[in-house]
């Protein structure tokens, strides 16, 4: 076995009630002007952590918004800029997240981060821009939260469909990181684990969204699941999702539940540890079946056809993803990838 492990310099804290150790946080890495950052929808929860910080808040951006659009970013750096803040705080999911991580990237100022979902992005060095209809991604440190607090309480308030679809989002990280050129023996423990904890808590969440065990189950199991991402080179799955997302507009966590049954049938013949850890994680033996089950009982879309994408796209999503190479467990041929997306968009593999 040889393999490469890199960590991140993260800090985490996790736990219900672990959003009023906020002023410490920010006291810690030296910050006294944050401006907090959130969706339109999250404005009562930004206000709440505003209120939390007290003095060492600078003002609210309540802007953000899916995929980070460019006029979006520059019009909170501006905020920023012009309140004199010296850092960000990121409280909602992948999208708040994400307008931190455009923020750090042009001016360094610093990111604590409070997920709201199961995305993952506060644990990955990724980030991503929208301009003109094209997403570009890249990566680089200065964007990693330097503080992430994980508070199951703020997840309770996350729909039962955005908790499957952001769910299943999660699991695809720790898949193809099973499988990544890069994985290793502490990322694979990491996926196992978080596709574990995933896989029991949704069930218990979508029958009582209220539960806040399974609501910790569910964002320990992000943070590991996230993790994986920030660790290891993605594959196919991840491939055709940001195509999806960023060109056909289809919705991110939705895209990557319907999707991930068809790429798991597709490469882990190819991979055979990471199908052992994830019959292991699922407690079955057929992942893709499974995967497809499952999420179509907790009430997720079953088809692409169902997200909005139609057969004539297949030619620009098989153009995007042959354009530039990508690791994967097994090379994907232009006929390959069309019968994928072909079922993906059927959704052959749903009850
Ligand atoms: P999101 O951040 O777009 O959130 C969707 C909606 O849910 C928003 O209106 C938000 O305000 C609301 N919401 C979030 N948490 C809530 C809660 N607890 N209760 C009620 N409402 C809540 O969705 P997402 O799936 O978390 O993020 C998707 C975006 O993140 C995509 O643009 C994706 O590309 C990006 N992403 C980036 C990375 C990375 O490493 N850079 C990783 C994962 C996702």
């Amino acid at each position: 076995m040889t393999f490469t492990y890199e960590a991140l310099p993260m800090r985490v804290v996790f736990g219900t009630g672990s959003l009023r150790q906020l002023p410490q946080e920010a006291e810690r890495l030296g910050l006294r002007r944050l401006l907090v950052l959130s969706t339109p929808e999250q404005r009562p929860l930004a206000e709440r952590a505003a209120g939390l910080l007290g003095d060492a808040c600078v003002g609210l951006f309540t802007g953000a918004r899916m995929h980070v659009p460019a006029e979006v970013a520059e019009a909170a750096r501006t905020a920023a800029r012009d309140a004199g803040a010296d850092g960000c705080l990121a409280i909602g999911g992948g999208s708040t997240i994400g307008l931190g991580k455009a923020i750090a990237l042009s001016s360094g100022l610093p990111v604590i981060s409070v997920p709201t979902t199961y995305a993952g992005s506060e644990m990955t060095t990724v980030w991503g821009l929208t301009e003109d209809g094209r997403k570009r991604t890249g990566r680089d440190r200065a964007v990693l939260p330097r503080s992430v607090v994980y508070d199951p309480a703020l997840t309770v308030g996350l729909p039962v469909d955005m908790s499957v679809t952001s769910g299943f989002n999660a699991i695809a990280h720790a898949m193809e990181a099973l499988y990544a050129p890069d994985a290793s023996p502490i990322v694979s423990l990491m996926a196992e684990q978080g596709v574990r904890s995933l896989a029991a808590a949704l069930p218990v969440i979508a029958a009582d969204p209220g539960d806040l065990p399974a609501r910790t189950d569910a964002l320990r199991g992000a943070w590991l699941c996230g993790a994986c991402l920030g660790a290891t080179t993605m594959s196919l799955h991840h491939k055709l999702c940001h195509i999806l997302g960023g060109t056909f507009d289809l919705p991110h966590a939705a895209t990557h539940t319907v999707l991930l049954p068809y790429v798991a049938a597709l490469n882990l013949p190819a991979a055979p540890a990471a199908e052992q850890a994830l019959r292991r994680a699922l407690a079955t033996d057929d992942v893709p079946q499974h995967l497809a089950r499952a999420s179509a009982e907790l009430g997720a879309p079953r088809s692409l056809a169902e997200l909005g994408l139609t057969e004539p796209d297949f030619d620009e999503i098989t153009a995007q993803a042959q354009a530039q190479p990508y690791a994967n467990p097994r090379p994907v041929t232009e006929g390959a990838l069309r019968a994928l997306l072909s079922d993906a968009l059927k959704g052959t593999l749903a009850p």
